[in-house]
C-alpha cells in the first residue's frame, strides 16, 4: 500500500493552477501516478472533468479539496479527500469561503499601488482561470510577468506576506466548519504541509489536538512543500497522534514547481497511507 504511487494534492486552472484537469491527469499518468486526486482551493468545479479523465487513462480517481482555514491568526489549509462534491453544505460552505476573494485582491492592488505598481488587479487577472477564485498566486504571476520579480518564489519573499507589501489578512473558514463540511460530504479531513506553519510548538500540538478533536484523521507527511527532514518529523507526528498519512506534490505549474506530479519519495512504511482508507 505505502509504495503505490498517489498523489494527493495538486492544483488546476479551476483555482492557481496552470494546467487543465485534463493535462494534469495525463501529467500525473505519464509520470506513474496510480491513485490521484485533484485539490483545488475552495473549489470543486474541476472535479467531474478530473474523474473522468483519470479514469479514462486508468488511474484510480479520489475527489479532493483544499479548504482555506483561519486558526490562531494564520493561515492554514484542510485537504478534504473522498468527498461527495455534489453535497449541498459542502459546496455552500466553499462558496462562501471563495465570496471574500475578489474584494481582498482590490485591497491588495490598493496595497500595491501605494508602493508604486499601478493595475496589479487587472494585471492578475489575466491569469485568472476561474473569475470566483483570484488568488496571491495570479498576483505573483503577474509581478513576474511584468518584470517586478524573477520568479513566483521571489514574489511570496518579498510581497504579498505578511510583513511585506500588498499583504492583506483575510479570514478563511474556521477549522470546525471545515472539517465538518468535508466529514458531512463523507470525506476524509487532513492537515496540508504542516511544515509551513510558523506556529509555536505549543500551537502545532494544540492545532493537531483540536483538529482530532474536531473529526480530523490525516496529515500529509510527503509533500512538495516538505524537506526530507520533516518527512520525518511529521512521520513522528501521525504516529503519536494516530493520523493517517497522505502524500501530493501540490503541484502548480511546470514553470513554477519544482516537484512534478508523484514524483516523490513513498511514504515511510510504518504509516497508514490515507488512500486504505478510501475507495
Ligand atoms: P491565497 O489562497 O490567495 O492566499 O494564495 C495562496 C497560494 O499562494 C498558495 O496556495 C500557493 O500556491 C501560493 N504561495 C503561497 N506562499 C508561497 C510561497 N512561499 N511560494 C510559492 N507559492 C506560494
Ligand atoms: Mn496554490
Ligand atoms: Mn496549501
Ligand atoms: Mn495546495
Amino acid at each position: 500500500m505505502n509504495t503505490l504511487n498517489a498523489d494527493l494534492h495538486c492544483h488546476s486552472v479551476v483555482s492557481d493552477g496552470t494546467l487543465t484537469p485534463e493535462a494534469l491527469a495525463l501529467r500525473a499518468q505519464e509520470n506513474g501516478v496510480q491513485i490521484w486526486a485533484l485539490t483545488d482551493h475552495d473549489e470543486v468545479g474541476g472535479q467531474s472533468r478530473a474523474r473522468t479523465a483519470a479514469q479514462d487513462l486508468g488511474m484510480r480517481y479520489i475527489s479532493g479539496v483544499e479548504i482555506s482555514v483561519s486558526w490562531a491568526n494564520q493561515t492554514l489549509h484542510i485537504v478534504g479527500l473522498g468527498i461527495d462534491e455534489n453535497n449541498p453544505q459542502l459546496i455552500q460552505g466553499l462558496y462562501d469561503t471563495r465570496n471574500g476573494r475578489t474584494n481582498r485582491a482590490k485591497a491588495i492592488s490598493a496595497e500595491l499601488e501605494k508602493i508604486g505598481i499601478q493595475n496589479a488587479y487587472a494585471g492578475a487577472l489575466r491569469f485568472v482561470g476561474n473569475p470566483e477564485l483570484i488568488s496571491r498566486t495570479h498576483f505573483a504571476r503577474h509581478l513576474v510577468e511584468s518584470g517586478v520579480c524573477a520568479s513566483t518564489e521571489e514574489v511570496f519573499q518579498n510581497y504579498l506576506v505578511a510583513g511585506k507589501p500588498g499583504f492583506v489578512d483575510h479570514v478563511w473558514a474556521n477549522l470546525a466548519d471545515a472539517i465538518q463540511w468535508i466529514t458531512g460530504a463523507g470525506g476524509i479531513a487532513i492537515i496540508a504541509h504542516p511544515g509551513r506553519y510558523r506556529y509555536s510548538d505549543l500551537q502545532k500540538e494544540e492545532l493537531y489536538a483540536q483538529f482530532k478533536d474536531l473529526g480530523g484523521k490525516g496529515i500529509e507527511v510527503v509533500t512538495g512543500s516538505h524537506t526530507p527532514e520533516e518527512y520525518a518529523i511529521f512521520a513522528k507526528v501521525a504516529q503519536r497522534y494516530g493520523f493517517l498519512a497522505s502524500r501530493g506534490s501540490d503541484f502548480h505549474s511546470p514553470d513554477e514547481s519544482d516537484i512534478d506530479l508523484g514524483c516523490l519519495p513513498n511514504l515511510p512504511a510504518p504509516l497508514r497511507p490515507v488512500w486504505s482508507e478510501l475507495q
